[in-house]
């Protein structure tokens, strides 16, 4: 599947053989602008990616915002550690105006595609609670009977010690690694400095990847891949074998990621295990 950041990469993306998108990250539609998005906006633009991939899933993420990323026509609070602080779900369950219009409309594009909504920066269930019952009045507005799915990052090293108590709230999990990487060993992912503690090919995040798996592997929920771990092809068969079933990477690495799948699953070596 596809990570994409901009409707111009539906073309790429499709040309380049992906089975859907994995992770839209919708904070273009918010930046470099004086006003947010008003909700028929936003609408016209999932509708666009839905149809465009239909039958496949599109994955599409809530406004992540916060840490490194700040929006000018809204007022945010200077924070000391903005990495740790009010960053993605945090943030939405703030300002639920913002969340709301965009729900809104992700609801009224629904109809058009195999939608999926990802929430970003999750740490505890209470906050996936409070977004579907926000969900569920928002539907009830609009009546908006058609079905999607709601997933969740696995982003905050907290929640791979108890996903199992978001199990029944959940349809989906997507890791992303390149938060999951810099929250495991406490470096900024943006500072060159503490490079050398970043490591997301480390046995500690398969380690914590697998422990995901495993807990989940009872379930019917499937585990995807979205950080920048996925589209490094010499990492496809242990994420394999540690029991990811997805892998989302940005469109230019589709070809060669697929064809490392197609390998290693066709292996001998691997149909054993
Ligand atoms: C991640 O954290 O791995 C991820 C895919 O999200 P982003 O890079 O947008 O934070
Ligand atoms: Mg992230």
């Amino acid at each position: 599947m596809a990570n994409i950041g901009f409707p111009q990469e539906i073309e790429i993306a499709k040309k380049k053989g992906a089975d859907g998108v994995g992770l839209f990250r919708t904070e273009f539609l918010f930046l470099n602008r004086e006003h947010p998005p008003s909700e028929e906006e936003q609408f016209l633009i999932y509708k666009k990616v839905l149809e465009a991939f239909y039958p496949d899933m599109v994955i599409i993420r809530l406004l992540d915002i916060g840490g490194d990323k700040q929006i000018p026509y809204i007022e945010m609070p200077r924070e000391e550690n903005p990495f740790l602080g009010v960053r993605g779900i945090r943030f939405l369950l703030k300002h639920k105006d913002i969340l709301i219009t965009q729900l809104r409309a992700l609801l009224r594009a629904s109809r058009y595609g195999n939608l999926g909504i990802l929430i970003p920066m999750v740490t505890k269930p209470e906050e996936v609670i409070s977004v579907k019952k926000i969900i569920e009045k928002v539907r009830e507005e609009i009546e908006e009977k058609s079905n999607f799915k709601i997933g969740i990052m696995v982003e905050v090293p907290a929640v791979i010690f108890s996903i199992e108590e978001f199990v029944p709230y959940i349809d989906f999990v997507s890791i992303g690694t390149n938060d999951l990487t810099q929250y495991m060993f406490a470096a900024d992912r943006n500072n060159i400095e503490v490079s050398e503690y970043y490591d997301d090919e480390s046995n500690v995040i398969l380690t914590t990847i697998k422990l995901v798996a495993d807990k989940l592997s009872k379930t019917s929920i499937p585990i995807a891949v979205c950080g920048e771990l996925a589209g490094k092809p010499h990492m496809v068969e242990p994420l394999l074998k540690i029991g990811v079933k997805e892998f989302s990477v940005t469109p230019s690495k589709i070809p060669k990621i697929k064809k490392q799948i197609y390998n290693v699953i066709s292996s001998k070596a691997y149909s054993k295990t």
